[in-house]
């Protein structure tokens, strides 16, 4: 069993990217810079969103984060949305998920302009990225994919379950993954909580992207000898053994997978690592106005 370390690629990724800033910086270019902005204050959005200010740094970006207080109106929201639109020294910038539940993240997500839409979840570049067409991909499935790259796993003519149909991770992963190119030319399953008999998908899968948000729901049992396991859950489990009072646990369960699998990605250190560095490897793309014009 190989492990899929996302600390090393992500890192490997971030130092190709800190490289060309540096390039792009020294031929008049100037320091991408990404915005992010916060509404109220859930434990786990904090993380991420630190994880993404302090890759930014790693890579030479600047970096805004805006907070706004979990009473923030709908209108508040998009009026800030409207002022990081108009301001040019932002090349990308997102909106963490998920937001309070008086504001409609659709309204939110479709007001970001498709140019600046780093996250990738504008229904334009969803569009873009599904026709085949330059795209910013979201983050978590472009980081899959890099990772199958990294690691030189076969995709061609393999048949990839994908578990779980969000529209941040199930659903563009499907697309991708069933792209005519060289990681990702597979046959897919995208399988949801009303897909009868799952095992017998995921049994007869080469690859099982899981992403459900139910940790340790794909054992062993349920894949087959010599499979490739992407393991993109993330939930905070009660442990009182942990200063924290939680462990991140993935929707894999690690250990009976690990025995039959050939390649697995851990959690934590897989795919939430390769996420960031996605988000940045857009951020770059955006600085240099490489998807669009
Ligand atoms: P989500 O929006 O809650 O969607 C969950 C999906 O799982 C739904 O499509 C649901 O089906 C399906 N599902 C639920 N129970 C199922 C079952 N028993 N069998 C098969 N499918 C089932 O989740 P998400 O936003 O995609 O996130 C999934 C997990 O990934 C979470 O743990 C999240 O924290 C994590 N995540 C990680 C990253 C990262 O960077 N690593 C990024 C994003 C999310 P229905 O559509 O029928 O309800």
């Amino acid at each position: 069993m190989i492990l899929i370390d996302g600390k090393k690629t992500s890192a490997e990724v971030k130092a190709d990217i800190k490289q060309e800033v540096e390039a792009f910086k020294a031929k008049g270019g100037k320091t991408p810079h990404l915005a992010a902005i916060l509404v109220g204050n859930d434990g786990a959005s904090e993380t991420y969103v630190a994880s993404k200010v302090r890759s930014c740094n790693e890579v030479g970006f600047d970096s805004t984060l805006e907070r706004m207080g979990k009473e923030t109106t709908e209108e508040e929201l998009l009026a800030k949305i409207d002022e990081f639109n108009k301001n040019k020294d932002i090349d990308g910038f997102i909106v963490q998920l998920p937001l309070p539940s008086h504001i409609n993240e659709q309204k939110v997500t479709t007001a970001i302009l498709p140019e600046k839409d780093v996250d990738g979840f504008h229904p334009v570049n969803v569009g873009r990225m599904a026709l085949g067409q330059p795209a910013y991909i979201s983050a978590t499935p472009y980081g899959i994919i890099q990772m199958l790259e990294k690691y030189d796993i076969d995709t061609t003519g393999k048949h990839c379950v994908v578990i779980g149909r969000s529209n941040i991770v199930g659903s563009p992963m499907s697309i991708l993954m069933a792209k005519n190119s060289k990681y990702a030319n597979c046959t897919v399953t995208l399988t949801h909580s009303r897909t009868k008999n799952l095992q017998e998908y995921t049994k007869s899968a080469d690859i099982v992207i899981v992403a459900l948000g139910k940790p340790g729901f794909l054992t062993g049992e349920m894949i087959k000898e010599g499979a490739t396991v992407v393991d993109v859950g993330i939930t905070r489990v009660p442990d009182e053994s942990k200063k924290s009072g939680f462990r991140i646990q993935g929707d894999a369960d690690f250990e009976s997978c690990a025995e039959k699998a050939s390649y697995i990605t851990p959690v934590p250190g897989g795919v939430g690592l390769m996420t960031v560095a996605s988000l940045m490897k857009n951020t770059l793309a955006a600085a240099k106005k490489e998807i669009y014009a």
